[in-house]
């Protein structure tokens, strides 16, 4: 029940109609018995400071961030955790009596699924395909755990760019390189883990793979941080060669896990979480 006392978290971005945060959430709240509410708004460029202002006084508990507000939104806040200004972008902010504090959550959500299923980083070749927005905080975390990283993609600047940021933040050199064939055959015959962070593959475009199925060995682990489908062409045609394979669900319920705690103080009900997100995606139960 909704009362006067009911502290509100919300989710902004553009757009945002389809954003699974509510339904996860919403979930969270409910199985911990907190009296709390989760709602998305859509926040258009022009209007992310008077967002933010606004959600200050109206004493909103905190708020997740999304495409496209990750990086702008740090301007609008009085501070921000080391973690989020060394990668660069925030997806979670904290309202702690008047002072907004932005943390990224991304990150740790990418590696908890490693870290759960006792995968190391220290000194693995790992080949991240991708120089997005998600590949900057997954490419930050994988360096900072020991990982020798090779950054392919498809505009070689956006790799050389993130190379450099890494550089800058972290002083350790990551080898940028285009995402032709020659050189993804090079890169992944000799990782350990090949992430994918391109959007290929993603629904509806399910067809697309961003590795030649010829490309993939059994001693490779895969992890593909799209979460629609369940099971990316990648994905499937990487268990057939027999590596490891992971999806992005565990990690987008892991980096809402992660702002639940930072909102409420509470363990976050994650296998409640990962149920819920499955649901909302209308994964088939395993
Ligand atoms: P983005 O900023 O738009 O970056 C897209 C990346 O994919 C760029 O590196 C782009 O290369 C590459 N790409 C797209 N189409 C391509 C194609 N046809 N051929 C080669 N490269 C192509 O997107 P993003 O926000 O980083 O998200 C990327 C994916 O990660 C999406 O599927 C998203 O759903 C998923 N994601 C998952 C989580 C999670 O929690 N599991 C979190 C964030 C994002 P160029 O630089 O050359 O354009």
């Amino acid at each position: 029940m909704i009362s006067g006392k009911t502290k509100v978290c919300a989710i902004i971005g553009n757009p945002i109609e389809h954003s699974l945060s509510p339904a996860i959430h919403n979930a969270a709240f409910n199985a911990c018995s907190l009296d709390y509410v989760f709602v998305a708004f859509q926040v258009k460029k022009e209007e992310l400071r008077e967002a933010v202002q606004g959600f200050k006084a109206l004493g909103v508990a905190g708020f997740c961030v999304t495409i496209p507000h990750k990086v702008a939104v740090m301007a609008y806040l009085d501070a921000l955790d080391p973690l989020a200004k060394a990668i660069g972008s925030v997806n979670t902010v904290v309202n702690n009596n008047g002072i907004l504090t932005g943390y990224n959550t991304d990150a740790p959500g990418f590696l908890e699924p490693l870290t759960t299923r006792g995968i190391e980083l220290e000194s693995k070749n790992v080949v991240m395909l991708g120089a997005g927005g998600a590949a900057r905080a997954v490419a930050f975390m994988l360096v900072n755990e020991g990982a020798r990283l090779t950054v392919l993609n498809r505009t070689l600047s956006r790799a050389e760019e993130l190379a450099g940021g890494i550089k800058v933040s972290l002083k350790k050199d990551v080898n940028a390189l285009e995402m032709n064939y020659e050189n993804l055959k090079r890169a992944i015959s000799q990782a350990d883990i090949c992430v994918n962070t391109t959007s290929i593959g993603m629904s509806p475009n399910t067809n697309e793979t961003p590795v030649p199925a010829e490309l993939l060995h059994p001693h490779l682990t895969v992890y593909d941080i799209v979460y629609n489908p369940a099971e990316t062409r990648l994905i499937c045609e990487a268990k057939k060669r027999g590596a490891v394979t992971l999806n992005g669900a565990e990690m987008l319920a892991w980096q809402g896990a992660l702002a639940f705690e930072k909102w409420t103080g509470y363990k976050a009900p994650i296998e409640i979480m990962l149920k819920e997100l499955k649901r909302a995606l209308g994964y088939h139960e395993d």
